[in-house]
């Protein structure tokens, strides 16, 4: 039974992302695209449960090289006060979860919902545990950096901004609802390739199952199942808190200060420092600017060529 507020918003969002469609089923990695097909044909985890709140509206087919991939995404709430996003697939004999992001309500927001994951690799391998656990950043640093130039928003601690959702509108401000879709169903299958042990890789991009060999890994531990610690934060802090994203792309009234796009034109929006972090810019209102995806990675190319 739903009485709290935050869950009342929680509800809507739901039916928003519900009425929401992928745009002819299609998938995008940078200029490759896979199309797939609305509805599975086997029964994934809680689809049908009245608790879940999606529904069966976002159900998939997609075909790879090897067989069809089967996803359903479910929202709820998986602890008290806690709701997660949740993409669910079946490949072959195995089933199971592939990401899942956090949906962050932060008091100072006025109740915006901001949805966020650390990205991390806790799958555990055998062999020698030191170069497990080097395979592991290394797939975590390469996966951080084709997320960057595929446009999303990846902080320093690895928290990708999905979404920044206000309650009040009942819309995106950094996004749009397509875009949100599409990306975090992507996003799941992109992580599933790069996790190598959920029996599916992407062929487009390179292999990392032949590597995961070496270390004969079958576990399926995450740790997206478990709810992220507070990012501390202040003004000599590089991380710039959710409620303060919010605030800036407020006052920037959603539109990138450098090109004046906006969602609807087909960018997402990225929060930044203007002096950079590094060289001494603090993490204030006044130091913090919108800028669509686009423009951002134009300007840390700039100043990679300043260097
Ligand atoms: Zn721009």
């Amino acid at each position: 039974m739903i009485t709290h507020e935050e869950d009342k918003d929680v509800v809507v969002f739901a039916q928003l992302l519900s009425r929401t469609s992928l745009p002819e089923n299609k998938l995008y990695i940078g200029s490759f695209s896979i199309t797939g097909r609305q509805g599975i044909e086997s029964n994934l985890q809680y689809r049908h449960e009245d608790w879940q709140l999606l529904g069966t509206s976002h159900e998939y087919t997609f075909p790879l090289m090897e067989g069809d991939i089967q996803i359903s995404l479910q929202l709820y709430e998986n602890m008290r006060d806690h709701y997660r996003l949740y993409c669910y697939c079946k490949f072959g004999r195995y089933s199971g979860m592939l990401f899942s992001i956090n949906l962050t309500t932060e008091k100072d927001a006025e109740g915006s919902i901001f949805l966020t994951q650390q990205i991390k690799f806790s799958d555990r391998m055998g062999g020698d545990s030191k170069h497990a656990q080097h395979f592991r950043q290394m797939k975590q640093a390469v996966f951080v950096s084709m997320l960057r130039k595929l446009g999303y928003e990846v902080t320093d601690q690895n928290h990708i901004i999905l979404g920044i959702y206000d309650t009040k509108t009942a819309s995106f401000l950094n996004t749009t609802s397509e875009k949100f879709l599409s990306d975090f169903i992507l996003i799941s299958l992109l992580k599933g390739h790069f996790m190598g042990n959920k029996g599916f890789e992407l062929e487009i991009l390179p292999s990392y199952n032949k590597m995961t060999d070496l270390f004969v890994s079958n576990n399926d531990a995450m740790d997206d199942e478990h709810i992220p610690a507070k990012v501390h934060h202040s003004q000599r802090s590089r991380a710039i808190p959710l409620g303060v994203r919010f605030k800036v792309l407020e006052r920037d009234k959603g539109t990138c200060k450098l090109c004046g796009r906006a969602p609807a034109d087909g960018v997402k929006l990225h929060v930044d420092h203007i002096v950079p972090f590094s060289l001494g810019g603090l993490t204030v209102m006044d130091n913090l600017q919108t800028l669509c995806s686009e423009c951002n990675i134009g300007k840390s190319n700039r100043s990679v060529e300043r260097y």
